[in-house]
Formats: C-alpha cells, structure tokens, sequence
C-alpha cells in the first residue's frame, strides 16, 4: 500500500464516514506505515479536541459580513492581477516602442 492511497480512506475514517472495507485498509496501512501512523495519530487529536469545542452560535449578520469580504477579497485579487498585467503588459510595449526606435 502506498500513502498517497490511504489518504482518502484515512479522511473517511477521520469524518467518521468509512466503510468497513476502509477501516480494514486504514488499520492495515497504519500496521505497516509509521508516517501514517503518526500523522493519523495527530488529526485524530485535533479533531478530537475540536469536536469538545463548545458551539458558538455566530452573531447576527456573521454571513453576510463574510460573503461580502470574500468578495471584497476576490475584487482586491483581481485588481493586483490586474496591475501585474498592466504593468507587464506597459513593459512589453515600452521595450518594443525602445527597440524599434532604434532601428
Ligand atoms: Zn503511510
């Protein structure tokens, strides 16, 4: 068994969504695998420490406020890849203007 192959049967087993067929093939790889092991060993405590967590109900309008910075954010993104452009897009054409100038 490689890692890379138990990483969606670990999850499931973590989600506590597994089949028995993936608990099967989570403990086998986890026999064998000291990585896994230790790596499985680790997720399960912070989930474990997560899930005592106690809820806490979010405040009014907590939604909204995230929607609206994620688009905030994305906008902001988009300008900066924007600029970057711009200013690559400026540098091309003012080399090409130096070059033929030139000539
Ligand atoms: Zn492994």
């Amino acid at each position: 068994m490689k890692c890379r192959n138990s990483n969606n049967p670990l999850k499931k087993f973590l989600d506590g969504e597994s089949s028995p067929a993936d608990d099967r093939f989570v403990a086998a790889h986890l026999a064998e695998c000291p990585a896994c092991t230790m790596r499985h060993r680790d997720i399960f405590e912070i989930v474990s420490r997560l899930r005592r967590l106690p809820f806490v109900p979010p405040s009014a309008g907590f939604g909204d406020r995230v929607i609206k910075n994620a688009l905030q954010a994305n906008r902001e993104q988009g300008r900066k890849k924007l600029t970057c452009f711009t200013i690559a897009a400026s540098a091309i054409f003012l080399s090409l203007i130096l070059l033929t100038s030139h000539s």
